[in-house]
């Protein structure tokens, strides 16, 4: 891990913000028009920052487009950009700290998963794109079939727009922002209204590495300033991650205007408990995997498959890692479990827990009604569903809330045929004293990414999902060829 500066709290009245970052400057809005940001612990409003509408995305549209059909930055060498990689990933080490706490401060994150992931892992991903980019074929010569040489170049996609989610907002901007800087191309990133407060110290860092005027321009808003995104002529690559059912209006929207498009969408994923498992190391894992980030992560291990003969164990044993977690204020070190985003997320998971009590599943831990101790804020309680059926609602759709199912299974057919018995294939884990049987389970789930014993995203390889989970991948050289166009050269054989 780098080096950072020590981290002194940011002070309160350092949090709003009056412009947008367009064209390398700090930009004043078309509109009015005030995001506020609530905290989902004091429900309080904790900052302000303009509204991003669409004379804001059209002027920095036309601003990436004009540093890309006119400016330096796709004529740069992969060196040169490099470089400029190089000096903001200097720069993001030094304000982990101070990144982490605003993706508390906005979204609730507790801060032990902020210092953990929110911020580290971006500065991770950056390191692990600059690696990326320095061994990445640019341009490179094969031997044609006819004894001429091809030249394949993989050329900057063009005006990228980047559209993250609130819950990882840094990583999910960052996994867009830097792959499209080092092939060459311009962003435009819309920011969710939730958490705009980390891009703000991401366009501050952009702009003191020396990334030129235009380049990446920061525009937060809503979703009918996203949709006005997407839809804009100036766009040539849509970068999204967000829910399924956005996804599909952006992927049919790019699919018409033939946009290049990725998608990170949702997840339901699966952890299946092996028979030999220890399920003391198991419930380590479960406790960060299904609930990290209270459980608002798209690759939360949210249904955990049982074998019938150790079914009460791992009920009890999660029901008792559950009930361990402390919940509270997303800024005490102690905290595990922190506060829903917003308030409709928060009625959304406790109305998730109604459905499964309708449905007959047994809570055994958790339920409606606010964590013990607390009376404000957006919180749920940790909850362990048993008795569940995989077609029950809780056990196929989305709940992004600390809220996961345990359904039994009879022989590890049975646990595979369950775990792809679902819309979504983003990730999954099997837990097991024996890896090759892990491994053996891990290449029948259809699933983007799977983790035996473990579910730690590794930047080199990688992500994404099959399914409804999305389109195209994120991260390695798979991620960093969807910034890119792919062109080949013909040149005539060798004389003679
Ligand atoms: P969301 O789809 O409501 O919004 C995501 C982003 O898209 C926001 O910035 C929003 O303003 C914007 N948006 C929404 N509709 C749009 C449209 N029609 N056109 C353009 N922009 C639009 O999702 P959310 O509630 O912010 O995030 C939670 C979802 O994100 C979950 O489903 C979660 O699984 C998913 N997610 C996926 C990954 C992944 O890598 N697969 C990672 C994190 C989150």
């Amino acid at each position: 891990m780098p080096q950072t500066q020590d981290h002194r709290p940011i002070s309160a009245d350092a949090l709003d913000r009056d412009s947008f970052y367009i064209d390398g400057r700090w930009a004043r809005p078309a509109t009015g028009d005030v995001i506020e940001v609530v905290s989902p612990h004091t429900e309080q409003v904790v900052a302000r920052v303009p509204e991003g509408r669409p004379a804001d995305i059209d002027a920095a549209v036309a601003a990436a487009r004009r540093a890309f059909d006119e400016g330096p930055w796709p004529r740069t060498s992969p060196a040169e950009r490099i470089e400029v990689v190089q000096r903001l990933s200097h720069l993001y080490a030094a304000r982990l700290g101070d990144m982490a706490e605003l993706i508390t401060i906005e979204m609730g994150s507790p801060t032990s998963f902020a210092n953990l992931a929110q911020s580290p892992a971006p500065w991770m991903q950056i390191e692990a794109f600059i690696a990326i980019a320095r061994d990445f074929p640019w341009e490179a010569a094969r031997p044609g079939v006819l004894g001429s040489e091809v030249l394949v170049r993989h050329e900057p996609v063009g005006v990228v727009a980047a559209i993250p989610p609130w819950n990882v907002p840094q990583f999910t901007l960052v996994s867009k922002v830097v792959p499209a800087l080092l092939a060459g191309c311009t962003v435009v990133a819309k920011p969710a209204p939730e958490s705009p407060l980390d891009a703000y110290l991401l366009a501050e860092l952009l702009d003191e590495a020396g990334v030129p005027p235009g380049v990446v321009n920061i525009v937060a808003g809503g979703r009918e300033t996203g949709a006005h995104l997407v839809a804009h002529p100036g766009i040539d690559k849509v970068a999204f991650t967000g829910s399924t059912a956005a996804g599909r209006t952006i992927g049919a929207l790019c699919g018409e205007q033939l946009k290049r498009c990725s998608l990170e969408l949702g997840g339901k994923s699966a952890a299946i408990v092996l028979d030999d498992a220890d399920l003391t190391a198991t419930m380590e894992g479960l406790r960060f995997t299904s609930f990290m980030n209270s459980g608002q992560a798209c690759v939360a291990q949210t249904r955990v498959l049982a074998p019938r003969s150790r079914y009460a164990e791992v009920v009890d044993a999660l029901a008792q890692t559950a009930a361990s977690m402390p919940v509270g204020d997303p800024a005490d070190p102690a905290t595990e479990v922190g506060p829903m985003v917003a308030r409709r997320q928060q009625e959304r998971v406790t109305s998730y827990i109604e459905i499964g009590l309708g449905e007959g599943a047994r809570v055994v831990t958790g339920g409606t009604g606010m964590p013990e101790g607390l009376d404000r804020g957006w919180y749920v309680r940790p909850t362990v569903f048993a008795d569940v059926d995989n077609r029950m609602r809780i056990a196929q759709e989305e709940i992004f809330g600390p809220v996961v199912s345990v359904i039994a299974y009879d022989g590890v057919d049975e646990a595979v045929r369950i775990a792809n018995d679902s819309d979504y294939g983003l990730a999954g884990t099997v837990w097991t004293a024996d890896v090759a049987a892990g491994l053996d389970v891990a290449r029948q789930v259809r699933t983007g990414t799977y983790g035996v014993n473990t579910y730690t995203m590794d930047f080199a390889a990688p992500f994404g999902g099959f399914k409804a989970s999305g389109l195209g991948r994120e991260f390695g050289p798979e991620g960093m060829a969807q910034y890119t166009e792919v062109k080949s050269i013909y040149t005539p054989p060798p004389a003679g």
